[in-house]
């Protein structure tokens, strides 16, 4: 009896077959080609006509043994994205790809290699018959979700609120943590490019950490407006939000946004501003392969004089006391000089708050690159939580001292 029994399972090992799913969440991959023999998948990351850039993916596969090898070859989307526009093959090929078997946990693959064809080819071991690849470790908005309850469970003090509804008609949700009158205001959120993941993993670690026992002291005197997630709309659907059309959340902070999200981010930083003044804003991205962790500074730090100048430098300096793991900030600002209008540079996001805020405010984005395996959901935590410990420091001395 035994006999008929292995000839079954031989026979349906054989007939297993590789599955490639994007339906959910945060999902995105063309298939180019699929081939079950070999065991060789070719993809692309899909292109969302006016959505931004094609560089972000995240699929399922099924139909794998644990302990089978899967080739995985990943080549540029060919089609434009943004009239004749092309992204370059780089933007979807990290050094690694990450996998997880529970869609919770994630770690690096073997380090790709880059043919002669400018395609990155992964060898995949399979842990378990279904597993999530992805170009990093995706933080999509059922993560905020997660991630706003959790807090608000831990701090009865925290009230979450929806900042806006998308043109898409999802929520952006945010919490706000202490008293509206406290004597600190600060904002932080991320996503306002959506393929940027890693930017909503320094997000959560910061956030946690702002939760924890080690924050009693500034949340006494602080309220904090977060929001993990920016374009939740692109998020979503795992398009890159990058460049859209017609143009990105980063660059829609005009006098009248396209996005309902960034008006309504506007209307309650002049609020807040008017109501108790604002400190510190950080806009949290994740843009370059290889570089370093840094921030973009105002472009207008050199010429600054009193108050600001002391704030804007202390705020580097004492983030690169506290920022050191597993990278360290670089000490010293860079900034956005590829914008070159002082109108673009007035509707970015962090261009818009300095401009609508006051002398003690400083307003920065802080870059994480990704294309480490350092740069893990634990390895962005940690740069959030010592973003945390930096603000603590910096609102410690107390920014609008004369
Ligand atoms: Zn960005």
């Amino acid at each position: 009896m035994k006999r008929p029994l292995l000839l079954f399972l031989l026979a349906s090992t054989l007939q297993a077959e590789i599955r490639v799913s994007t339906d959910f969440e945060g999902g995105n991959a063309e298939v180019v080609s699929l081939d079950q023999t070999t065991k060789t998948l070719r993809i692309m990351p899909g292109l969302h006509e006016g959505r931004g850039w094609p560089c972000w993916w995240f699929f399922k596969l099924d139909g794998l043994a644990a302990g089978d090898e899967l080739t995985l070859e990943v080549q540029a989307q060919t089609r434009p994205f943004r009239e004749s526009q092309v992204l370059a093959h780089t933007w979807c090929q990290p050094k690694h790809a990450w996998l997880s078997r529970d869609g919770e946990t994630w770690a690096p693959g073997e380090a790709g290699t880059l043919n002669g064809d400018k395609v990155m080819v992964y060898k995949i071991k399979a842990a378990a018959a279904q597993m999530s690849v992805a170009w990093g470790p995706p933080f999509v908005p059922s993560d905020a979700e997660k991630l706003l309850a959790e807090i608000a469970a831990k701090l009865p003090e925290a009230k979450r609120f929806e900042l806006a509804k998308t043109r898409g008609g999802r929520p952006v949700n945010g919490i706000r943590i202490g008293d509206e009158n406290a004597p600190h205001q600060v904002w932080v959120g991320a996503r306002h490019h959506a393929w940027e993941a890693g930017g909503s993993q320094v997000g959560r670690g910061f956030a946690r950490w702002y939760a924890s026992d080690e924050a009693k002291a500034l949340r006494a005197k602080t309220c904090l407006h977060y929001i993990p997630i920016m374009d939740v709309d692109n998020a979503a659907i795992g398009a890159g939000g990058k460049e859209a059309v017609p143009r990105d959340h980063n660059r829609d902070w005009a006098d009248e946004p396209v996005y309902p999200e960034v008006a309504a981010a506007q209307r309650m930083i002049r609020a807040i501003h008017e109501k108790r003044g604002l400190d510190v804003y950080i806009d949290l991205h994740n843009p370059g392969a290889s570089d370093p962790v840094f921030y973009f500074g105002p472009f207008a730090f050199e010429r600054m004089t009193g108050m600001q100048q002391r704030n804007y430098q202390r705020w580097i300096d004492l983030s690169a006391a506290h920022i050191t793991e597993p990278v360290p900030v670089q000490p010293k600002y860079r900034f956005a000089t590829y914008v070159k209008t002082d109108e673009e540079r007035g509707r970015m996001s962090s261009g818009w708050v300095r401009n609508h805020t006051g002398d003690f405010t400083i307003s920065v984005t802080l870059e994480t690159g990704w294309n480490s395996p350092r740069m893990s959901v634990e390895g962005y935590a940690g740069i959030g939580a010592g973003l945390g410990r930096a603000l603590a420091a910096y609102l410690a001395e107390n920014p609008r001292r004369e």
